[in-house]
């Protein structure tokens, strides 16, 4: 072995035992986020127990309400007064939960393998406090519902980050999952009440419209790529048989492998919408999401550095083909992946319960959890360590993410050109 790879052994071992010291205080952390669990934006008491746990730990220049109330920025390490480049290594947590059934994706859990892997890697710095490292982790609430790191993005909170890690807890080990881009979507009926069995005819039904939006859209599903997605609910579908109903409100999300794609399934699935307001005489407002969630940006070296670290402490992967090309939710660290490199791999909690049911819930809250979680913060941490002691790695692992966001673009390109205008209601 030689002088340098022993020395970045001796730090990896370093950076393990710093989270195995920890782990009390980590498993009391992600369980009382757990215990009370908060919807998005308003993780009040989780960021104040994420905002403690740093104070506490001291050394740490810590940041509550940054940017947004419940989001939060620690950072240890040289700042940015400090002359000559210095390396930013960002972890993500997320802490919100999901209404009625608290934490049942775990974002407990990604709360403590963020602050774990930033323990740990500053626990392996810590004597080699001269080396231009900073490292630094982001509370990013309000994953679940508008995309907390959209907002964060647009304030500028991930400049000057070199790369970024985050892991989501899953029901398998997984390098990737495919990431799609989504955007939510509100649709409104106003129609006009009438007395529905005396003058029915004074009325405009307002469900009626709905009802033709939902069928318009299930018969477009038919002539959709199969990779898209179109899946939506009906909020308020009137009051009381007997009055016409004068306001309806649709909700739907829509989903594309790219970003790129999206514009072109967002006008199909407004003209159904539009059409059904047509059918009935009804006004209809169509109003989008102000945050649309991105793909994600794959960066090979990343993967394979963290594959490596990952294999070594004994996670085990799928290779499932089927897991791996369909398995498809999106996620705000989508758009993250667009400004910095990045990843975001999963891992297995100890259960096999799927992510949003009650199953999964108890298991992110159960003690059993604890191994994985804190195991695949070492793989992240240890991953971290590889790029600041080689860095070759991290001009590699610039040069894909430069690749990446260029073929994005070119495929943005290539949809626009090939973009044609809605087609609209022809009059004779
Ligand atoms: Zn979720
Ligand atoms: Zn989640």
């Amino acid at each position: 072995m030689s002088g340098s790879a022993e020395s970045l052994q001796q730090l990896k071992e370093g950076a393990k035992r710093s989270i195995d010291l920890a782990h009390d205080k980590l498993h009391a952390l992600s369980r009382d986020i757990w215990s009370c669990p908060e919807l998005a934006y308003q993780e009040t008491r989780a960021h104040d127990r994420l905002v403690c746990f740093f104070t506490q730990e001291g050394g740490w220049e810590v940041e509550p309400h940054y940017k947004l109330d419940t989001a939060f920025r620690a950072s240890w390490g040289p700042d940015s007064s400090q002359k000559g480049p210095v390396v930013r290594v960002g972890f993500l947590c997320e802490y919100d939960a999901l209404p009625g059934i608290g934490h049942a994706c775990g974002h407990n859990l990604i709360a403590e393998v963020g602050v774990a892997a930033a323990v740990g890697l500053r626990g392996a710095l810590q004597d080699k406090a001269l080396l231009p490292v900073q490292v630094v982790v982001l509370g990013t609430p309000a994953e679940e519902d508008g995309g907390g790191k959209i907002d964060l993005l647009q304030q500028g909170a991930f400049e000057g980050l070199h790369v970024v890690f985050m892991a989501h807890p899953s029901k398998e080990d997984a390098l990737y999952l495919p990431c799609v881009a989504e955007h939510d979507v509100t649709v409104r009926y106003h129609g006009k009440a009438s007395h529905a069995s005396s003058y029915p005819w004074e009325g405009v039904n307002a469900l009626d419209a709905a009802v033709l939006c939902y069928n318009n859209v299930s018969v477009l599903r038919q002539q959709m790529k199969p990779s898209w997605r179109v899946h939506g609910i009906i909020k308020h579908g009137g009051l009381k048989p007997n009055i016409i109903p004068a306001y309806t409100e649709l909700e739907y999300y829509l989903r594309t492998p790219s970003r790129a794609e999206l514009p072109l399934l967002k006008q199909k699935a407004e003209g159904c919408f539009r059409a059904a307001a047509v059918a009935t005489g009804c006004q209809v407002q169509v109003e989008f999401a102000k945050n649309r969630f991105d793909n994600m940006l794959r960066i090979p070296t990343l993967e394979q550095l963290f594959q490596a670290n990952g294999t070594a402490l004994g996670m085990n992967f799928t290779v499932d083909e089927e897991v791996l090309a369909n398995e498809s939710g999106s996620t705000d660290f989508g758009n993250v992946t667009f400004e910095v490199p990045g990843i975001h791999p999963y891992f297995y909690i100890g259960s096999d319960a799927l992510n949003h049911t009650e199953e999964y819930t108890v298991a992110a809250g159960d003690e059993k959890a604890q191994f994985y979680t804190l195991r695949i913060a070492k793989a992240l941490a240890l991953t971290a360590l590889d790029l600041l002691m080689n860095p070759e790695q991290l001009t590699c692992v610039q040069m894909e993410f430069t690749q990446a966001k260029n073929k994005e673009t070119e495929k943005e390109r290539s949809m626009l050109a090939a973009f044609t205008p809605a087609a609209g209601v022809e009059s004779s």
